[in-house]
């Protein structure tokens, strides 16, 4: 599937892979691994070549060295050997058994011929010693340029008929052994010309493959799966790119669809994950390629504006958003019709004003006031909400605060028994006293609590004053027997921690559990 093009964060190719990018980056391998064997072949016969005239014009008229030589060719061939078995070997022992059989074999080959050169060979005679440098420049020759290069054909085109050349030599002089020995290595020149292919594709695959694990796990760590746009941080990251690139200013929407949950609790949840999959379709098909649509997590979408759009543009397209977005949605669970629409939240800034988290923090309050005034419109971030949104920040640092230090009051309201006008208990209420004496309604700091994650540390706090006020009523004549009511939120019992916070104090106040009552706070909504 091909996505909307859109810009590159740093290194990472926003765009979405697919067939075709494989095939050309084997492509790509293959052409380099061809430029690499141009070059390594003639080094590799220019090295040894080289090498094997040194030694040969050591070791006519002094046959010392000769030993030490032999003995370094055999290890040569032993490395070589290693050097193909070992990754080979740790590789899975599949259905591609026969080039490791074939490395044994090269192995134990190079291991005999080292052995027979060693034992066998008569340094007196300076044609042997000819005869049998020239043949190892060969065989190294071969392995150099079958192993490092690929090119199988040079195996066969170019050192086979040395090998014979040097075979028959090797023969006509009396040298049986080392023409054998000889004879097996022309034996691995045709196993090079399958081998050398074999390990040129596997070579290449290898590395297209691990490339392609670090391009996927590259991209699985930018994006949301499900919709393929890129993910939170991500776009926070392309935001912040664009701030650093220049001081012109960036605007941002933030999208949320309207009552999506009402989708996923009549349809289920795979009707959800369609509906959001469409959303997603629809939003970067109204987008221009210069455009960054992002998914924020559940039914929010983030799109980052092109660095050409002005407020009007941004508005248009905001509009054309919310229509692309109402047209009927029907899928796989059933005939009927899903009618889906969006709230959306504009705000602008110049990179040198803020930052970018706090552009989306303006474009996300624009959109839950779009969500207040009604849902299913636009709404641009302006000074009004700028002044709503730092008095609310305001109140939520001053809620951190009183919550920490728990200076949070509890105000308690009587409840009577109708009967005989006796107190049977009290409901403690949350209350939150400015120093000017102002309260701030519950209806604003619980909802804040909770939105910060501390409604549980409100309802500990209930709790204590709750079995604060029990114990100091213990053995009174009227309030000895009276009940504590302490409100709780739905998220709250949701919270695994909830059973323990009322055991602690019940253990810790000695209360008669019996006294203590939780109350659901209705208006919350537990889903
Ligand atoms: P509002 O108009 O106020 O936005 O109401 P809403 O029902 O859309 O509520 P809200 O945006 O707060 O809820 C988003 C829901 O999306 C909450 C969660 O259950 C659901 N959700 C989050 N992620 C996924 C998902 O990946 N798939 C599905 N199917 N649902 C999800
Ligand atoms: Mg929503």
């Amino acid at each position: 599937m091909r996505m909307v093009p859109a810009p590159k964060l740093g290194s990472v190719d926003m765009l979405q892979t697919d067939d075709q990018r494989l095939t050309d980056r084997i492509n790509h391998e293959r052409s380099r691994y061809f430029a690499a064997g141009q070059w390594s072949g003639p080094i590799g016969i220019t090295a040894a070549v080289g090498f094997y005239a040194v030694i040969i014009s050591s070791t006519s008229n002094s046959p010392g060295p000769l030993r030490w030589w032999v003995g370094a060719m055999f290890l040569f061939v032993l490395l070589q050997a290693g050097a193909f078995l070992v990754p080979l070997a740790a590789r899975r022992l599949d259905n591609r058994g026969i080039p490791i059989l074939s490395d044994v074999a090269y192995s134990l080959i190079g291991l005999g011929w080292g052995s027979v050169l060693w034992l066998d060979l008569d340094a007196s005679r300076a044609t042997d010693v000819r005869w049998v440098t020239l043949s190892t420049m060969f065989a190294v020759s071969a392995g150099v340029v079958a192993g490092i290069s690929g090119v199988n054909f040079l195996s066969a085109a170019v050192f086979l008929p040395m090998w014979a050349g040097a075979i028959g030599a090797l023969v006509a002089i009396g040298h049986p052994t080392t023409a054998a020995a000889c004879a097996a290595f022309a034996l691995i020149c045709f196993r090079d010309l399958y081998r050398s292919g074999y390990l040129w594709t596997e070579l290449m695959t290898l590395r297209v493959v691990s490339h392609d694990v670090a391009e996927t796990n590259l991209w699985a760590a930018t994006h949301d799966p499900m919709t393929s746009l890129v993910n939170r941080s991500s776009f926070l990251l392309a935001v912040h790119e664009r701030a650093a690139a220049s001081n012109s200013p960036i605007t941002v929407m933030f999208i949320d669809l309207d009552r999506f949950k009402e989708v996923n609790d009549n349809l289920g949840h795979a009707a959800g994950d369609h509906v959001l999959t469409e959303a997603a379709n629809r939003i970067k098909a109204s987008l221009r390629a210069t455009d960054l649509v992002g998914r924020f997590g559940g039914d929010e979408f983030c799109v980052l504006l092109d660095p050409h759009s002005d407020a009007s543009a941004a508005d248009r397209l905001a509009h054309e958003l919310i229509e692309a977005l109402e047209r009927p949605l029907d899928g796989p669970w059933g005939p009927e019709l899903i009618d889906i629409s969006a709230s959306i939240g504009i705000a602008s800034f110049a990179p040198s004003d803020a930052s970018p988290e706090r552009l989306l923090l303006d474009a996300d309050f624009a959109m839950y006031e779009a969500k207040r005034l009604g849902r299913r419109r636009v709404v641009n971030f302006g000074s009004e909400l700028e002044a709503e949104l730092s008095a609310r920040l305001g109140l939520k640092s001053d809620l951190r605060r009183l919550i920490r230090e728990g200076l949070l009051e509890a105000d308690a309201q009587p409840i009577f028994n109708l009967r005989n006008g006796a107190v049977a208990g009290v409901e403690l209420l949350a209350r939150w006293r400015l120093p000017d004496g102002t309260a701030v309604p519950p209806s604003v700091f619980i909802p804040l609590a909770e939105e910060l994650g501390l409604i549980g540390q409100v309802t500990g706090l209930m709790l204590r004053a709750a079995a604060d006020r029990l114990q100091a009523w213990e053995g009174h004549p009227e309030l000895g027997q009276a009940r504590v009511t302490v409100n709780v939120s739905a998220s709250d019992f949701t919270d695994a921690t909830l059973v323990a916070a009322v055991a602690e104090v019940v253990a810790e106040f000695q209360i008669g559990p019996g006294r203590l009552v939780l109350e659901l706070t209705e208006s919350l909504d537990v889903a």
